[in-house]
């Protein structure tokens, strides 16, 4: 299917919404999104404050973590405001959506974070794992290229362990239910980044966290208590999530394979068959081209993103559930009769 084939998905969301719409039915709707959105805000920040509360933090701290988490998205959505998209951007009403999920996604990372963390820690118990085979803690004695040096190799490892975890969420079909909630987005921008749920976190606890700790003594990496330079790589390599889904003409040439850019990750989201299941790293596209997966991008390639025969999400409520509901779909398709296997939309 094509792009001329997609858009239709698109006007027909529309003309279900004018359907359902009555006077006033509009105005209705604003309210309840920024209603919704002010809720998920206070959950976000409770949630903040709730997990801050046992080292006696204060409500200033929780503040600065909930604008820290925010903050970067909303800066790169203003420069791509005002600068030259390199696709499609979104509609005012699918920007608020998404920046609805990212609130979601934040708010309920805290408590499924910990208790993701807590089955882990079950499990490396009852394995009998021994844990922090090689030590990279930053203590404030070591010099700047030690700390440096520290990050980056462990951001390479934990990359390495990043790209197999984010190669079988596309290869198993059971996997790429949940996955692909993020791929759906024909928009790709900053706000496409944290277009996850709470789901991710089990997944990504047991596939990346549990064999890094097995290797790795880390610090926390927590950019408001580590110091100005620890900080500052840790806020970066926090932000590179968003700014390698932005919609802007980022693109490094003939440096494209020594660092993820925009454009090599937009490659990675394109609906066109020659990009599929290419460039999944998350920082250090080494692994990608080691593995046979990386593409490079000509210069000014910049493909149409989304997935094939797929609606794109409606709601805040339906990111939630998405897996669980694709899941199900899969089941009925394999147990159920024949008309289970055509696409409800
Ligand atoms: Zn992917
Ligand atoms: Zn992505």
């Amino acid at each position: 299917m094509g792009l001329s084939d997609r858009q239709p998905a698109e006007s027909e969301s529309i003309a279900l919404d004018s359907q359902r719409g009555q006077p006033g039915a509009g105005a209705g709707r604003a309210i309840w999104n920024v209603s919704v959105t002010i809720v998920l805000m206070g959950l976000l920040f409770a949630a903040i404050l709730l997990h801050l509360a046992p080292s006696r933090q204060t409500i200033g701290l929780a503040i600065s973590y909930t604008l820290l988490s925010i903050g970067p998205p909303l800066t790169l959505s203003l420069i791509e405001h005002l600068t030259r998209p390199a696709g499609p951007r979104k509609s005012r009403k699918k920007w608020f959506l998404h920046f609805q999920i990212m609130l979601a996604n934040y708010a309920s990372g805290i408590p499924f974070g910990i208790l993701a963390a807590y089955l882990a820690s079950q499990l490396v118990t009852f394995l009998g794992l021994k844990l922090g085979l090689i030590d990279l803690r930053l203590d404030s004695g070591k010099g700047v290229a030690a700390i440096v040096g520290a990050f980056l190799v462990s951001t390479l490892i934990g990359d390495f362990f990043f790209y197999w975890y984010h190669r079988s969420l596309h290869k198993s079909t059971i996997l790429w239910q949940h996955h692909k909630m993020h791929h759906l987005d024909p928009e790709f921008d900053a706000m496409t980044g944290p277009r996850q749920n709470w789901l991710e976190n089990f997944f990504s606890v047991f596939f990346i966290s549990v064999p890094m700790a097995v290797l790795f003594k880390f610090n926390t990496l927590d950019p408001l208590h580590a110091g100005l330079l620890n900080g500052a790589i840790i806020g970066f390599l926090q932000s590179v999530v968003f700014i390698n889904h932005s919609n802007l003409r980022l693109q490094f040439g003939k440096a494209s394979p020594c660092f993820i850019s925009s454009q090599t990750h937009r490659i990675h989201h394109s609906y066109l068959p020659q990009h599929r299941d290419k460039n999944f790293v998350a920082f250090f596209p080494i692994w990608d081209i080691l593995f046979g997966t990386y593409y490079h991008p000509a210069p000014d390639e910049f493909p149409l993103t989304g997935v094939e025969d797929e609606r794109d999400i409606q709601s805040v409520w339906e990111v939630q559930i998405f897996a669980l509901r694709e899941w199900w779909k899969m089941f009925r398709a394999r147990h159920g009769n024949k008309s289970n296997l055509v696409r409800p939309n």
